[in-house]
Parts: structure tokens; C-alpha cells; sequence
């Protein structure tokens, strides 16, 4: 969109950036994108602007309801208001530069590029009725997971509630039914960005996907689990464990140097008590390396008592690792093992595989 205001309109542009503190980078010619904000953002930049404050919803609802990028159409407000809201903002969007089917199965890769030139990747799974768009909240990870290609990639950036939502809204036309935040990442390190998305999503002047459809997966970072067993979202919770040893796990996943498994499982158990939700378990099965009776019987014993579901992903190679996927032999005995000894346990054959699509395969090279 083409910066068209006078130099007046420029000092107030300015202004108005420090109206609103979730700024977003990418916010052409210094006009900030609505796309992002949230009811308690408009509402505070309405009032700046000498607006009825009550205009915010309205304002929320054309953009993400009803998905308008351009002022001019949205009517209901006033004429005034919008050639306001024209001068100072823009509904900027992510670009989609690249999408790759899936031969394999019904999965999409989709590439993205963001207002800065960074890429991200989301992926499109269609499963019967179910379409679930894996979505990314960062550029890259800072985790450092050894078998994962995104923690190969390092960290670049966190990113903004608009561009998370974006990877949505984009996608529209598919009919997605679930959300899940699997994709780059690591959504409990970019926490304010990644709740704002959240409530944008869940919400009937947002995209009003119910809670239960919406999933986040995190590595386990406790103060942040326990943080969003205060908030009032009903999401689910995911939590990447993979490994039932604080010894194999300091190996695997870096984190857990600094949150063992005791601390994430207390917060796991904190998570339940206050929510009165149970949660998932992702465990990615590796050959020789997490996949033996011993490691199920570990695993199993780790999580006796929490109200929980075990999600097992046969591991998705990845260029450059040296890690494999087990035997299918290997993978069903395990399962085997676990129930019933477990409460649930599920077997996640990932999709997308040979488009570098499936869990823990997003990277992207610029
Ligand atoms: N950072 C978050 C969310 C993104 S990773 C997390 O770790 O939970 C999403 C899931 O992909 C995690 O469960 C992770 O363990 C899994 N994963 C990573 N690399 C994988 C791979 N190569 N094959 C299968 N699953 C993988
Ligand atoms: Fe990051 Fe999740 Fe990959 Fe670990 S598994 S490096 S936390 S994206």
C-alpha cells in the first residue's frame, strides 16, 4: 500500500506508533497495521483519535471476520473515521511465495514472506472433514533440539500476532477446521505475540475457532505453562517430551538443562489442577534412541497419575541429521507396551514427508 499522507499526516504517524505499543515491522511508510491488534489496541487508538471507543469491535470484525484489507469498505463506520484510520494505518498481509504438494499424501507446504524479507513455512493437513494448518510462531528456534530441522536453522526472529494470524487468513479459501502451533518455533517463547493470536482466533469477531480446536505445542518451558493455565483460553496444551530421562533428554533437548523434567511436570500438573484439562504428550520415536522397552517402561512410569494422552510421532528424517525413523515392528511394539499400561496413546504417522512438510522438517533458507 502506497504512503499517501502530507507531512502533517507523517508527524501524526508518528505519533500514533506510540499509541499503540504491539507495533508491528512491518508497517509501510511508518502506518501501523492493524492486523495483529486486538479490541484493547483499537479501542485505545480509537480514543486517541476522538472515536467512540465502542467502534472497536466493528473494527475487529471487518478485518478478521469479514477479512477487509481496505478502508473504504468498511461501511459501517463513518466516512470520517475511515479516511482517519487511512491516513495513519494499514491491513497488511504475509506474501505467499512458494506451496508444494505432497505426492505422498493430502498434505500442502505453503512458503511465506514476511514484511522484513524472512521466510516462514506453514503446513495444510487434510484428513477426512478435518483441514489443520500447523502454524509457525517464530523465525527459526533458539532451542536447539538436535533432531529437529528447525532448531538446526538457529533463531532469526519472533513472530507478530498479525503475521501468526496471517498464516489463517491466508489459507481461508481451504476450509481449515484445526489449528495447531507445531510448525517453525517455539510459541511459549514469543508468549505475548502468540496469546494475542490466540484470542484473536478463538473469538467470534476474530476467526471464532472454538478452543478445542486449537492446539499449542511447546518443548516445556514451565513459568510460561503455568502462565497460560491462568489465562481463561480452553486451548489445548502439547507438550514435545520425547524422551522420559533427564540424562537422554539434556541430550536431545537443550532445555531441559535448564527446566528438568520434575519442573516440567510440575507445571504439567499445575496445568491440569487449574484448567481442569488434560494434556497431550508428544513423544517422536527415534531409532536406538528413545525407542527401547525400557524407554517405554521409563516413559510410562514418568507420567503415572497425570490426566494425559501420549501422541507418538515415528520420527521424519531430516537432510543432515543423524537420526532415523524405527522400524514399524519397533514403533507398534512400543505403542503395544505403553497400552494400557498408559490411559491413551496414539500413533501419528506425520503427512508431507517427502515435501520436507511433516513435523519437525520446516526450514527455511534465505
Ligand atoms: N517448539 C514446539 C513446537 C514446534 S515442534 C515444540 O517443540 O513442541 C513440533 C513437534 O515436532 C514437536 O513435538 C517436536 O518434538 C516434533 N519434531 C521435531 N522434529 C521432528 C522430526 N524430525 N520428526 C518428527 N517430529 C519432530
Ligand atoms: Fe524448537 Fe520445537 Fe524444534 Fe525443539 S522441536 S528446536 S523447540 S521447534
Amino acid at each position: 500500500m502506497v504512503d499517501q499522507t502530507c507531512g502533517e499526516d507523517r508527524a501524526m504517524n508518528r505519533n500514533q506508533s506510540s499509541m499503540v505499543e504491539a507495533t508491528n515491522p512491518m508497517d509501510p511508510g511508518g502506518k501501523i497495521n492493524l492486523k495483529g491488534l486486538w479490541i484493547e489496541d483499537y479501542e485505545k487508538l480509537l480514543g486517541e483519535l476522538g472515536e467512540k471507543r465502542y467502534k472497536a469491535r466493528q473494527l475487529a470484525s471487518w478485518i478478521y471476520d469479514k477479512g477487509i484489507t481496505d478502508f473504504a469498505q468498511m461501511t459501517e463506520l463513518s466516512k470520517d473515521l475511515r479516511k482517519k484510520l487511512n491516513q495513519i494505518a494499514v491491513i497488511d498481509s504475509i506474501k505467499l511465495v512458494k506451496r508444494q504438494i505432497s505426492q505422498k499424501d493430502i498434505s500442502e507446504k505453503f512458503l511465506f514472506e514476511l514484511s522484513d524479507g524472512e521466510k516462514i513455512e506453514t503446513v495444510l493437513i487434510w484428513e477426512g472433514k478435518r483441514v489443520t494448518v500447523c502454524l509457525s510462531t517464530q523465525v527459526g528456534c533458539q532451542l536447539g533440539c538436535t533432531f529437529c530441522a528447525t532448531g538446526k536453522m538457529g533463531f532469526k526472529r519472533n513472530l507478530t500476532a498479525g503475521e501468526i494470524i496471517d498464516q489463517i487468513i491466508t489459507l481461508g479459501e481451504h476450509g481449515i477446521t484445526h489449528v495447531v502451533l507445531m510448525g517453525m518455533g517455539e510459541p511459549l517463547l514469543n508468549y505475548d505475540h502468540t496469546l494475542k493470536a490466540l484470542k484473536i482466533m478463538n473469538n467470534e469477531l476474530g476467526l471464532s475457532f472454538a478452543a478445542k480446536k486449537i492446539t499449542l505445542s511447546t518443548a516445556g518451558i514451565p513459568p510460561m505453562i503455568e502462565k497460560l493455565a491462568e489465562e481463561k483460553l480452553k486451548i489445548k496444551l502439547a507438550i514435545s517430551l520425547n524422551v522420559a530421562t533427564d540424562e537422554k533428554r539434556n541430550k536431545l533437548m537443550p532445555i531441559n538443562k535448564k527446566y528438568p523434567l520434575k519442573e516440567l511436570l510440575d507445571a504439567v500438573k499445575y496445568f491440569v489442577k487449574q484448567t481442569k484439562r488434560g494434556i497431550t504428550f508428544e513423544y517422536v520415536l527415534i531409532e536406538d534412541v528413545n525407542d527401547s522397552e525400557k524407554d517405554a517402561q521409563e516413559l510410562s512410569k514418568l507420567i503415572r497419575g497425570i490426566r494425559c494422552k501420549i501422541n507418538l510421532i515415528p520420527y521424519n528424517p531430516v537432510p543432515d541429521l543423524p537420526y532415523q525413523r524405527p522400524s514399524q515392528e519397533t514403533v507398534l511394539a512400543f505403542r503395544d507396551y505403553l497400552y494400557p499400561r498408559c490411559p491413551a496413546v496414539t500413533l501419528r504417522w506425520s503427512k508431507g514427508e517427502d515435501i520436507l512438510a511433516a513435523c519437525g522438517q520446516l526450514r527455511t533458507l534465505s
